[in-house]
């Protein structure tokens, strides 16, 4: 049996679009690069503009959220750089980010 999150996940693959240009994906360009129980990171490659863009789900107590960015990075090349030991970014880190952010009033000093 399915968890839900998985469940939710199958759905959400069958309607995600391009944040740059707006045409539909299909689920051959969307990769799952990390999965968990309550944390997953997509790959998602646009055939239409040749964008490529990592989204990262988080489903847990406070809810579900999602944060995308756009990135040069390949899927291949995504892998390879977050299975590298020194280079590797953990989920963890990646809510951290997007918790900053969203707590942060847009202005540059809070970034730097
Ligand atoms: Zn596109």
């Amino acid at each position: 049996m399915k968890h839900i999150f998985e469940k939710n996940l199958e759905i959400t693959k069958e309607n995600i679009y391009c944040s740059n240009c707006g045409k539909k994906l299909s689920r051959e360009n969307i990769s799952v690069l990390i999965q968990t129980k309550e944390k997953t990171l997509l790959h998602l490659n646009c055939d239409h503009c040749h964008s490529f863009s990592l989204v990262f789900v988080y489903s847990g107590k406070p809810g579900v959220f999602v944060f995308g960015m756009a990135t040069d990075l390949s899927n291949k090349e995504a892998i390879k750089f977050l299975t590298e030991k020194n280079n590797a970014i953990s989920m963890d880190q990646v809510l951290e980010v997007y918790q900053f952010l969203k707590s942060s009033k847009g202005m540059m000093d809070d970034f730097i």
